[in-house]
This record gives structure tokens, sequence and C-alpha cells, in this order.
């Protein structure tokens, strides 16, 4: 009927699921795994060179009510039982499984109204966002029920709404942003009106929350190739909603480079490893691309410590990563790196200069920072600045096996030693002191004993 193999399908159902499926079963009931897990499954199946599915979990869809799946499960969360979802632990996994479902109206853009359970597969499988997510499998029967003829769309790899496309996004605002993700993460085209609807329903994407773009954006960065999500919202009015500063680096083009500010934005983000930070700092790092210097594409203008464009593109990555709800650790990461995204100007300095950056940067940000670095001056194909990059960034490791002392935490002496040694009252004097230190240590880490430093400390507060 569906014209694919089960049998890969077959093999990956975890037993779990299957004993899951006959409990039902034996009470009367019916279920079907469905959504993303059948979906990757079949891809998998379809083309081989992308590889083995990246883990999904295993949804199951029944006609048995969130009550009744309850009462045959003996250990159950109940998840979101208003909507019908129940999870069933097995063997330390958790599996939802929920109630079959037919769509209600929408009047916020943004959740059901109400819910209803249906006893119909059909209509469960109708209020799904895209024909490819549409796909229920019968793992007793080993059935695949494909009303939306999802496979043929996996295997053109297009993504195509479930009926009226316009209709369904208007219902719920999110599906437009899943379709971008979607496209990135499963490597697939929108389908021609799928797309064309987009625009049409920005109204309704207006109403998702922070967190659930944020969500999506995650899923977007673990993709091969997470700009055709982005291409996608860039193009379809996602962005201008969501990060219009981000949309308008669209219209830059900074002297030296022969792309948009954002087009290299985008590939430099494909560049880095599909780490969600690290790609989120690729694609804000240009967000000071305005006070950019003319003449100079590689390297940031000596003034940029103060200001500039490090500067300009930290304090805008920063807020955008506020208003999208990023955590205090990511948004400090991206921060960091978006401010040191120029090759600095100690790469033509000595290693005191280097050594003052590495700070200013912390050790441990200090390969984030390199990535985006490298990452950028390939996407931009700067090669001499690149080549520079590269004999930096081994300066930069071969300081960093020299563990040298950074700040006044790895000095050899402590203010208490200040105190009682020589005799330096607490106050601002003895902080000036140990930063004058830090300042001699990192100017020459051999300097880093206690004798020194003690020695350092008399004279400074002599004179
Ligand atoms: P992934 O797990 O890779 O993020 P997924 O498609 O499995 O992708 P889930 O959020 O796990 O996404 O949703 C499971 C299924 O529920 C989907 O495959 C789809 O059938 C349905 N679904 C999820 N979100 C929506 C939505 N906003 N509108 C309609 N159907 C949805
Ligand atoms: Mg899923």
């Amino acid at each position: 009927m569906t014209g694919i193999s089960t049998a890969a399908l077959r093999a990956a159902v975890p037993d779990a699921v299957r004993t899951i499926a006959r409990t039902l079963r034996d009470a009367g009931f019916r279920s079907w795994a469905v959504g993303g897990c059948v979906r990757d499954e079949l891809l998998a199946e379809l083309f081989p060179e992308r590889g083995a599915p990246t883990k999904n979990d295993w949804d199951l869809a029944t006609d048995a009510r969130p009550e009744q799946v309850q009462k045959l499960f003996r250990r159950v969360i109940p998840t979101g039982i208003q909507h019908g979802t129940v999870t069933v632990l097995l063997r330390g996994q958790g599996y939802e499984v929920t109630t079959l479902r037919g769509e209600t109206t929408y009047s916020d853009g943004r959740r059901p109204d109400d819910v209803f359970f249906v006893s119909d597969l059909a209509a469960d499988l109708e209020r799904r966002d895209f024909t490819v997510n549409a796909i229920a499998y019968d793992v007793l029967a080993d059935e695949l029920h494909d009303p939306f003829h999802g496979i043929d769309d996996l295997r053109r790899r297009l993504l195509r709404a479930v009926g009226d496309p316009a209709r369904r996004f208007a219902e719920d605002g999110l599906r437009v942003l899943r379709g971008a993700r979607l496209a990135a993460t499963l490597d697939m085209d929108l389908e021609e009106a799928t797309r064309a609807a987009i625009a049409p329903s920005l109204d309704s994407y207006r109403q998702v929350s922070a967190e659930r773009i944020r969500d999506e954006w995650y899923k977007a960065f673990k993709a091969r190739q997470p700009s055709r999500a982005f291409e996608i919202m860039r193009d379809e009015g996602l962005l201008a909603v969501t990060a219009p500063e981000l949309l308008r680096l669209r219209d830059l083009v900074e002297a030296g480079l022969d792309v948009d500010a954002l087009t290299l934005s985008f590939r430099t983000m494909d560049l880095l490893p599909a780490d969600p930070a690290l790609r989120f700092a690729g694609l804000c790092h240009g967000l000071g691309a305005d006070h950019a210097p003319d003449g100079a594409p590689g390297a940031a203008p000596a003034e940029d410590a103060q200001g500039g464009v490090g500067a300009a593109a930290a304090s805008r990555a920063r807020a955008l990563a506020a208003r999208l709800r990023l955590s205090n650790a990511d948004r400090d990461r991206v921060v960091t790196i978006v401010r040191h995204h120029r090759l600095p100007p100690c790469v033509d300095g000595g290693d005191p200069e280097l050594r003052r950056w590495l700070r200013e940067v912390t050790p441990q940000r200090v390969e984030d920072v390199l990535a985006v670095q490298g990452a950028r001056l390939r996407a931009a194909q700067q090669d001499a600045a690149l080549e520079r990059w590269a004999a930096f960034r081994d300066r930069v490791r071969a300081q960093l096996e020299e563990a040298p002392p950074l700040t006044a935490r790895d000095l050899a002496v402590t203010g208490r030693d200040l105190m009682d040694v020589v005799g330096l009252p607490p106050g601002p004097v003895l902080g000036r002191t140990l930063d004058a230190l830090v300042g001699v240590v990192l100017d020459d880490p051999s300097a880093n004993t206690r004798e020194t430093l003690l020695e350092h400390a008399r004279r400074l507060t002599s004179d």
C-alpha cells in the first residue's frame, strides 16, 4: 500500500513500546506509534546516506481514554492529562501515550479552545501539522497508515501542511516555525503552497512565546545546515517579527567583503559544530557590523576593547538572548564569543598582549572564541586573515599549555600576605597593589614567585 519496507521501522521499535501496545490491545484498545519517531525511521530507510536517525521520542496514540491508560500501567505520570497525554514509565524510560484527538477551534492562535477525544485514527492524523508527521505505525500489526501521503513527501523531501496550509497556520502560529525548523533538521524543502501560506499567517506567529521560539531555534541549531531554517525565516517574515536586528544585517555589506552581513552570519553558523550556544553566537556575531571600520575586514581596530564592532555586537546579542530567554549560562557564553569575534590587535603583538587578551576572554571561553573567529573568516573567504588566525590560534594554545597567571587569584601572594608581610592596610591601596602585581606577571609569568612579588609590592608602596 505504501510501497516502503517496514523492516527498519520494525527493528527500531523499542521493546517497551511493543509491551505498551500489547497491554493496550489486551485491554481491548488500539495504538500506533506516530510523529517524529516514525518519520525519522522512514526517512533513514529512504535516504540511508543521511545516517541513523538522531534519537526521537517514541510517542503512541491510542483510542483508550487517559484514565483508562492510567489504570493499565503501574507507573504513569499525568503529563498533560487534560490534553489526553500520560507518560508511561517502563524500564526507566518514559513513553508518551496520547488519546486520539480531533481538532477544535483556536481563538488565540496558540492553544485549542478545548480538546475532544475521538476513536478514529484518521481524525487524529488530520490535526497534525505536516504530512510527514501524520504517518502512524501499528507496531503489532506491522502496518503503516499514511492517509496524507507523507511517505511520498518524504521521498520528494517536501514539507507539506496537512489540509489547507493557511487555515492550519492561522490555527497555531508555532507551525510556521516548526516548518522552518523541520526543513533544516530533515533537509527538506517547503512545498510551494505551504510556503506561500506562511507570510499571511504572521499574526498567529506573533502569538508564539519566546520560550517556544528559543526551543525551535535550538533544534534548528542541531541541523547539519541550520541556515536552511533561518533562510526561510528571513524570506517569509518570521525573522522580521522575532529578530529585526538580525534582518537588518541583510542590507549591510562590510568593506572588503562580497556578501551581506546576514549571509555571512548564516555561513558562519553553518561552519560551526552543532552546539546551540556556539551557533547562536555565530548567528549573532555580525550585529555590530554597522560599527565596522572601513577597509579592515579581518581584524578589529585597536580601540575595539572600549567600543566598536565587538562591543556593539555583544550588547545587541545580549539583548536578543535575553528576549529569547536563553539560560544565563548560554547568554553569557554567547556575549563573550560575540564580543571577541574579530582578530584582536594582539595578533601582531607580543606575548604580554596575548596574555592580556586571554585574561579578558578567559581560558574557559578561548576555544569558543577561536572557533567563531575561524568560521567567520572561512565564511568570508578571507584567506590571508585565516592564515593569521591559524598562527594566532597556535600561539594562544601554546600559551594556555603553560597555564600563565592571569588574575589576582593566580598570584603567588595573597592580599593577606601583603597586609602581614608588607604591612599594607586593607582597602583601595591593597586592591591597587594586587592589580599592579597582576600586571607584573602578565608581562613576565616567571615573576610569579612569592619573593619577587613581595619585593615588587614593597617597591610599589614605598614611593
Ligand atoms: P522533534 O521531536 O524532532 O522535535 P516531532 O515532529 O516529533 O519533532 P514533537 O513536538 O515531538 O515533534 O511532536 C510530535 C508530533 O505531534 C509531531 O510529529 C506532529 O504530528 C504533532 N505536532 C507537534 N506539534 C504540533 C503542532 N503545533 N501542530 C500540529 N501537530 C503537531
Ligand atoms: Mg518528537
